[in-house]
């Protein structure tokens, strides 16, 4: 019996939609949440290197099409400079195009992102179509006083004009409890979010967010 070049051609796609289906039936996303300068940052680093996810942070995305002064950059610059949002349609398509550049990833890290509740629809609407969602949003509480202190700090050695200017820093504030907050509320009526204490050691609160991954995973 020999096996014709059309019959290996469909046995070769049914491997390669099984292998797709493992990998997306497997995949694994969290939502780092919180308010500027909570931490989001510092923590991102640390989990994708012990939980081998992919890390996107539209925040950095975004700079990057800065420092590329694409058209996107430039114009995302301002209300950045301003401590205002981007718009929801500029944010989810580049959350868009990197789900879609990373298909090998076993799960994705989300930092600053969703930030609206528009945001947060759009997303799951992405990962629907993957047949993946959100296993948990972890949301780092720290007090407004410290977010500012730590920002300005941040701000002598980052090199980001958002964070050398305290108006900016306030807006920022702003912004996140007049749109950002209700992202929490989205996800809680999935019983999605578990509230971490964002103050203490950077160790201290990574080994809590890593239990909360690891009773998951
Ligand atoms: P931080 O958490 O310290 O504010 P980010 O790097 O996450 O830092 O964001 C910097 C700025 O980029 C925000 O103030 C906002 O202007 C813009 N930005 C980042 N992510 C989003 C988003 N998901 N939606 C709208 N704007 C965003």
């Amino acid at each position: 019996m020999s096996i014709s070049d059309n019959e290996l051609y469909i046995c070769f796609t049914e491997v390669i939609v099984y292998f797709h289906w493992i990998l997306i039936l497997t995949m694994f996303n969290i939502i780092l949440f919180g308010p500027p300068g909570s931490g989001k940052g510092t923590q991102s680093e640390k989990l994708i290197a012990k939980f081998g996810l992919k890390h996107l942070s539209t925040g950095d995305l975004l700079r990057s099409e800065i420092a590329k002064q694409t058209e996107l950059g430039l114009a995302a610059k301002k209300l950045m400079d301003r401590g205002e949002l981007v718009p929801d349609e500029v944010v989810v398509g580049m959350i868009s195009s990197s789900i879609d550049n990373h298909p090998e990833a076993k799960g994705f890290l989300f930092d600053g992102f969703p930030r609206t509740s528009a945001q947060a629809q759009a997303l799951d609407i992405l990962l629907e179509q993957k047949n993946a969602s959100i296993a948990v949003m972890l949301a780092l509480e720290v007090s407004e006083e410290e977010l500012v202190k730590r920002l300005m700090k941040r701000g002598e050695t980052s090199g980001r004009s958002d964070d050398t200017n305290e108006t900016v820093i306030r807006a920022r504030i702003t912004e996140y409890h007049n749109k950002t907050a209700a992202v929490a509320d989205y996800y809680q009526q999935f019983n999605k979010v578990v509230m971490i204490e964002g103050e203490g050691s950077v160790d201290e609160i990574f080994q809590m967010l890593s239990n909360e991954i690891d009773n998951r995973i």
